[in-house]
């Protein structure tokens, strides 16, 4: 850990639970990242590579304020993934972590089991409002077999990587290239 970020949110005792922090991750989206496995999912892919993030009381609870303090926000840290499990099943904290990288300069990138359009269609305003506060959505539950060792940064051709306010202005989904910024 290098500097401690100045956290300017007051979000109280809202709190999260996670099976795993990596503060300089390459693999989850580009660039250096940092990477929140969040604990529980209930997609239950088969050969999913993380079934210990399936139950909901496993790992560790953090408070989410205290949680972004102790978070490293140096200038070579170019966005934060929230991975998992599923970051979908606690998105009130994962849209505040969302919100307070977006205020660090940061890009967001997401993974969810669920597809894009379960989650428009879900009537859920709490995943609706975490999925807005992401750059990009890695969607869709892992398929084995689809499974690919040479897709970018998702591992079934399922997975969709959506430019999630391109593809809302625009009404269908744009997906990310390599050659696009965050
Ligand atoms: S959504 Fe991800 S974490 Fe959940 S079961 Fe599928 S592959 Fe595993």
């Amino acid at each position: 850990m290098t500097e401690s970020h100045t956290c300017m949110l007051d979000e109280g005792p809202l709190k999260i639970r996670l099976a795993g922090i990596v503060n300089e991750s390459v693999t989850d989206g580009p660039g250096l990242r940092i990477a929140l496995f969040f604990q529980g999912c209930e997609h239950y892919c088969p050969g999913c590579h993380n079934p210990q993030t399936w139950p909901f009381q496993r790992g560790n609870e953090y408070a989410v304020a205290e949680l972004l303090r102790q978070l490293p926000d140096t200038p070579l840290i170019k966005g934060v993934t929230l991975s998992g499990g599923d970051p979908f099943y606690q998105p009130e904290a994962a849209a505040i972590i969302a919100r307070d990288f977006h205020n660090r300069g940061k890009n967001v990138w997401a993974y969810t089991g669920f597809t894009w359009e379960e989650l428009q269609n879900s009537g859920d305003s709490a995943r609706i409002n975490l999925l807005l506060h992401c750059d990009v959505l890695i969607d869709g539950p892992f398929v084995q077999s689809l499974r690919s060792l040479t897709l970018n940064f998702c591992g079934s051709s399922n997975q969709r990587l959506i430019l999630v306010k391109e593809s809302q202005e625009a009404g269908k989904i744009i997906e990310w290239k390599p050659y696009d910024k965050g």
